[in-house]
């Protein structure tokens, strides 16, 4: 299995991340998408949106605030609930989540560690010029209390009968006090959640329903299935809104961990919500004339995770004969940041203007590269090393009869097609 140390060497050599703030020596935990990376990444976006919002009738999109008024997390929980234990090393002093401690001493240095203290995860600022207590806000570390919030405008205006959900993508924030494995977890990271209002009792049911969308959308975009495992939660691991919740866990470097969390919440959020401002967020059910605050189920995955797997899934080092090797990602193309290159077989001159041609047309579809430098060999290899999936080859023939050469990203095999049959052939291969 690929080391986490390749993908970050791959993924600094390659142009997906960065370290943030580099030429200042960093910032911990902070990670910045380069030209591949944000590729990438908002093809995983664009896709989960066209998986659980374009292509479902019940569920609808929302984009709310990062920053809230901080009511919403007093009704929530996260002023008083959302810590972690945390423990100082006497000897070494370094700083631990107890709670993922195998043994209560230092993992680093065996040293005795101090009594462990609850630790509030969130980032805290203050809004305008006066930095006094009536002036904090936090950061959300979360998107789904903008979703709650939002439960009766969306449901009214978009005029949704339960059972239908609301989607976001943002951002969020948590202090982690462990930050760690790369881009696994972060301080400021992406997430994408949906927030599904079912009418109780009907629970139990969507709740399967969603585990199995969701592992199946994984699945679809190429994770291998032994890779990924559900794994449900135990009654004394269960937060203590949640009536049941299972992790989909993905087998990473450092172990099977999460990457995903799929809720049951109940009632939970909207009652609350409903105590601490006062307002009416039941639902009025047309048929039985009743009102009632649904249950609700979340599915939440992270961006930069998903991103993470499925880096670590398609990654090969691929010896192909004696001293002849490669390292290719075997991306799903509807993920790869780049979808095509074309080269010219060589720098000739009506070689290099046919190439253009094509890549100027192509690149109204998708994100392509146009690479003229180097042996043909050597430009194939660099596409195989950031997941391009086609390689469009000009050579004299395509002068005499319009053809080109398409070379297949896994097999390196090569069939040739005319110029006319190349934007149908990719579509087919890359859309889902
Ligand atoms: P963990 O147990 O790993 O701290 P969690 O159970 O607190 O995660 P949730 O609150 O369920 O995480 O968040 C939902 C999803 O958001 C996670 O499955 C993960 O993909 C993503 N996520 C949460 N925290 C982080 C983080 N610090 N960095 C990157 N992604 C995160």
């Amino acid at each position: 299995m690929v080391t986490m140390d390749e993908i970050v060497a791959l993924c600094k050599r390659r142009g997906f991340i960065f370290q943030s703030s580099e030429i200042y020596g960093g910032l911990n935990s902070c990670w910045d998408y380069g030209p591949l990376g944000v590729e990438m990444k908002n093809n995983i976006k664009r896709l989960w949106w066209k998986a659980n919002v374009q292509l479902r009738d019940d569920v609808v999109g929302l984009d709310s605030s990062i920053l809230m008024n901080p009511k919403v997390w007093e009704a929530s929980g996260h002023l008083s609930n959302f810590s972690d234990p945390m423990a100082d090393c006497k000897l070494c002093k370094k700083r631990w989540r107890v709670d993922q401690l195998q043994e209560y001493k230092c993992p680093e240095c065996g040293g005795e560690l101090t009594e462990a203290r609850m630790f509030n995860l969130m980032f805290k600022t203050f809004m305008g010029p006066v930095e006094d207590e009536s002036a904090v806000v936090y950061l959300r570390p979360e998107t789904a209390q903008g979703i709650f919030v939002n439960f009766v405008n969306v449901q009214q205006t978009m005029r949704k009968k339960i059972p239908f959900g609301i989607a976001q993508i943002g951002k969020s924030f948590r202090n982690e006090i462990t930050p760690g494995n790369f881009i696994f977890r972060t301080r400021e990271f992406e997430q994408m959640e949906i927030e599904y209002f079912v009418k109780p009792g009907t629970d139990e049911y969507w709740h399967k329903h969603w585990i199995e969308q969701r592992i199946n959308w994984y699945y679809n975009l190429g994770i291998r299935k032994e890779n990924l495992r559900v794994r449900e939660h135990g009654k004394d691991e269960l937060a203590h809104y949640a009536k049941a919740c299972v992790d989909i866990e993905y087998l990473f470097p450092m172990g099977w961990s999460e990457l995903e969390g799929i809720a049951n919440r109940t009632d939970f959020d909207l009652t609350q919500h409903q105590k601490y401002s006062g307002e009416n967020l039941t639902y009025f059910d047309d048929e039985t004339k009743q009102r009632y605050i649904p249950y609700v189920i979340e599915p939440s995955a992270g961006v930069d995770r998903s991103l993470l797997a499925f880096l670590i899934d398609a990654y090969e080092y691929q010896q192909i004969d004696k001293d002849d090797f490669r390292v290719v990602l075997h991306l799903h193309p509807a993920i790869s940041p780049v979808k095509a290159a074309v080269f010219p077989l060589m720098k000739k001159e009506e070689l290099v203007k046919k190439a253009r041609e094509i890549y100027n047309e192509l690149k109204y579809k998708w994100i392509v590269q146009y690479d003229e430098s180097g042996s043909i060999g050597k430009r194939y290899r660099r596409q195989d090393e950031i997941g391009t999936p086609f390689g469009i080859t000009v050579d004299y023939q395509t002068l005499e009869d319009e053809t080109v050469t398409i070379r297949d990203r896994d097999t390196m095999e090569q069939i040739r097609v005319h110029i006319k049959e190349i934007i149908p052939y990719l579509e087919e291969r890359i859309e889902v």
